[in-house]
């Protein structure tokens, strides 16, 4: 850890904090969720409707090239879904936007129903329930596994003010659970940086569940990874089904084969929008996706 990451650490919760005030000053419409009869915390999703995400007609232009291309597309509450698209199709711009790291030019971006991501930071979104794998694992290698998941939970990336800080109980209970998900138990106690590739991948998403976000977005997840870590990986995603939202970004067939267990939808994106949608038997064999994608 150096002193400039701890500083620009400590300035970007600075300006966190200060855009968090803004977020819980503001009011959102539809502030009760239908069927649960409990007031809603500002800025809190409601997914009373079934929709953890809905995108509707999104461009992104860079220089006047459509990265994306009206592309709409809605993912359930607790769904898995697989997004496949050859090289520039604009899978991960996509994700871009929903994080706010890339803003479009038009459409809309909706987390639950009433909840405008375009209208929010990255840390806000990140704050209201959506977490993002990228696909350069970015763990603190000198820490413990324990100390990475610690850290996350905490929210807070000063290491100083973050490891002196005590868990309670409800915490501890989630990091277990965690470390069980992840299959990282017996390395809780092991520096990060001695880990495989492929357990290094886990411990990042580990550093995420225990944030416990809704929507959990994942770019090319299974890249560099080993036959036997790709079946962990995905038997780990499955295992997170329902409880989360997945979308998933990749290429290994044989990955989005064991994650789709041939009776989930799957999304091909070509050229910034969706060419094609449904099962991955039915879109394997769809004359445009052979053409654009799988017929390489
Ligand atoms: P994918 O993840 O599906 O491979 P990307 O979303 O990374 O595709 O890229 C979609 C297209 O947008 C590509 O042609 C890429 O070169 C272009 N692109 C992505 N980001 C930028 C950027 N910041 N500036 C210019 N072009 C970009
Ligand atoms: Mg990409």
């Amino acid at each position: 850890m150096t002193p400039d990451l701890l500083e620009s650490g400590a300035k970007r919760r600075e300006a966190y904090e200060a855009r968090r005030a803004a977020v819980t000053g503001r009011t959102e419409s539809g502030g009760r969720a239908a069927g649960h009869g409990r007031p809603l915390k500002v800025g809190e999703p409601d997914f009373a409707h079934g929709v953890a995400l809905y995108l509707d007609d999104i461009t992104v232009s860079f220089d006047g090239f459509k990265a994306l291309n009206a592309l709409s597309l809605s993912i359930d509450v607790g769904e898995l879904r697989c997004i496949i698209g050859p090289n520039g199709a604009g899978k991960t711009t996509m994700m871009d936007c929903i994080t706010g790291k890339t803003r479009p030019d038009a459409g809309k971006a909706f987390f639950g129903s009433t909840i405008d991501l375009l209208k929010l930071s990255e840390p806000e979104i990140a704050q209201v329930g959506i977490g993002r794998k990228f696909q350069k694992p970015t763990v603190y290698e000198p820490l413990s596994v324990f100390e990475n998941l610690e850290l996350a939970l905490k929210g807070d990336r000063r290491v100083r003010a973050s490891l002196f800080h005590r868990l309670d109980g409800e915490q501890l209970d989630r990091l277990g659970e965690v470390l069980a998900l992840i299959h990282l138990r017996d390395e809780a106690q092991r520096a990060a940086g001695l880990l495989s590739h492929g357990q290094k991948q886990w411990l990042e998403i580990g550093m995420l569940l225990v944030q416990d976000p809704k929507l959990l977005l994942l770019d090319e997840p299974v890249a560099g990874m080993t036959d036997e870590e790709t079946e962990r990986t995905a038997e780990l995603f499955l295992s997170l089904e329902g409880r989360h939202s997945l979308v998933v970004v990749e290429h290994d067939m044989v990955f989005v084969d064991l994650l789709t267990q041939g009776r989930k939808k799957v999304t091909v994106l070509h050229e910034g929008s969706v060419l094609a949608e449904g099962l991955l038997a039915d879109v394997q064999n769809n004359e445009k996706v052979v053409e654009v994608y799988l017929g390489r």
